[in-house]
């Protein structure tokens, strides 16, 4: 698989350090707030990534901070009169919340940075010690000067980043450039005693600590959004390679940003959207799917038009499932038709196809269309009478296998839902047996008020959303 690497500005080989294993680290959420649509960007496609590798038979280590204190947090804390971690068990719960509507996977380790002061504390000693770092008052900051690769994921040299840098009011630094690893405690502010006094973690050393914590000191892949690459993800390499002297990260992978109708996404311009809104509006599936139609690395417009274009999309694939379910119960017994044998024979050059496209540094665009050209000759040789249970099970099996790698479409994973529908389709059919036509025709009522249409077809009962 070929990865591109914002470190060599290159598609690279992927070599893991150990045979068959991944460790990934990814930037969590700051938990001050629902997360918004573009923070669903970076979620959704790295768990995309770690869902690959895990098809392709790796066993990843994939770990997602959550940023429990920072200013932010402190600010919305003092608002409601409480304490930040009370407003960042809340927002870590909304997470989850959405991440699971969204597919999401649970990472294998989600922590959080208030939970890791321990060994926050034991690398910026260790910095100090080497003289990466020094403190001031209270406060502790890096020595950029003092680590010779400093700008080399940003590609920025020193010069022209001193040249752009400013100390800011209260802030004592040798140099414009240092940044905080230690802060000193302020009023009111929640603290932890440190060598340095009271005092609260940078944003940048959370990171660098519980990677190294949960993954060890070298990892293969550090993602986040290509706003983070600079100076976060840049301050990162400085401290936990000043630190533990050896590489931190070997490929870095930056998302690009997600525009709402081609506009930066802010409050200010009023077009500031939580994914539980979009949600309530599109479905959680249909935001995933929407994420999955372009390159994690090209920048992807938000509008009414293209969420309702996913939708549309998803739905012709879900009908599919629907299809092949009904047909794996009521399709005709016995061998397959010479036509349905042909069709299975060539899934295996669509799987080449969905592979070749992710392998192509997860090229989920080409992946999807994969998908859809697959779905197109499934759908063909299942469409009319005689189609077999054989049939429709092996093509159900290898659109599950497919869409499981993105977490897309009403595989058994997603469609819990069903289960519900289709007990009361059950249900209606008995009333008719026994004709209750009263009850059937309440039950068909009640679905309906659901959005679902009956259709009865001489196999059966087929339904579908309105
Ligand atoms: P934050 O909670 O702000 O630290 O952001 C969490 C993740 O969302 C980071 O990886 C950010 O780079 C990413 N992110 C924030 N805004 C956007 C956006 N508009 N498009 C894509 N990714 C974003
Ligand atoms: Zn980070």
């Amino acid at each position: 698989m070929k990865l591109y690497n914002t470190l060599t500005r290159r598609k690279e080989e992927f070599k893991p350090i150990e045979q068959g294993k991944v460790k990934m680290y990814s930037c969590g959420p700051t938990v001050y707030n629902y997360f918004h649509i573009g923070n669903a960007r970076p979620f959704i496609m790295f768990d995309v990534l770690r869902r690959y590798f895990e098809y392709r038979g790796f066993e990843v280590s994939f770990v997602q901070n959550f940023t429990d204190i920072d200013d932010k947090v402190i600010k919305k804390a003092n608002e409601e009169g409480t304490t930040y971690d009370v407003i960042a068990d809340r927002y870590i719960k909304e997470y989850f919340t959405d991440a699971q509507g969204l597919g999401i996977k649970k990472a294998t380790v989600h922590p959080k940075a208030t939970d890791n002061i321990e060994e926050i504390l034991d690398i910026v000693k260790t910095l100090v010690d080497k003289g990466h770092a020094y403190d001031v008052n209270g406060d502790v900051y890096f020595r950029v000067h003092s680590f010779k690769d400093y700008g080399k994921l940003s590609h920025q040299p020193l010069e022209d980043l001193e040249a752009g840098a400013r100390i800011a009011v209260g802030e004592q630094k040798e140099d414009p450039v240092d940044f905080a690893l230690w802060k000193a405690a302020k009023p009111g502010e929640p603290s932890w005693t440190s060598p340095w006094g009271e005092g609260r973690p940078g944003w940048h050393i959370e990171c660098s600590a519980m990677a190294r914590k949960y993954l060890g000191e070298t990892i293969d892949i550090h993602s986040g959004g290509v706003d983070l690459c600079f100076p976060h993800h840049e301050n990162e390499i400085a401290q936990s390679e000043a630190c533990n002297g050896k590489p931190f990260a070997n490929y870095w992978l930056h998302n690009a940003f997600l525009n709402i109708d081609n506009q930066k996404m802010s409050k200010s311009l009023g077009n500031f959207f939580t994914v539980r809104d979009a949600a309530a509006v599109y479905g959680y599936d249909a935001i995933r799917f929407f994420m999955l139609s372009a390159h994690y690395r090209s920048p992807l417009n938000y509008s009414q038009e293209s969420l309702e274009q996913a939708k549309a999309a998803l739905e012709r694939l879900n009908t599919a499932f629907k299809n092949l379910r009904f047909l794996v119960k009521n399709g005709a017994e016995g061998d397959m038709t010479a036509a349905e044998a042909e069709t299975v024979a060539k899934f295996e050059a669509h799987r080449e196809k969905f592979c070749t496209a992710m392998d192509d540094d997860m090229n989920t665009a080409d992946a999807v269309a994969a998908i859809f050209e697959a779905v197109r000759e499934i759908n063909s040789a299942a469409a009319g009478a005689g189609v077999t249970k054989t049939y429709a099970q092996k093509a159900l099996e290898f659109m599950t296998e497919l869409c499981s790698v993105l977490g897309i479409g009403e595989t058994e994973e997603q469609g819990g839902d069903d289960a519900e529908i289709e007990k009361l389709i059950e249900a209606r059919q008995a009333a008719r047996k026994a004709k209750d036509f009263k009850e059937a025709d309440r039950i068909r009522d009640e679905l309906k008020a659901q959005g679902i249409i009956l259709e009865d077809t001489p196999q059966g009962v087929r339904w579908h959303r309105a």
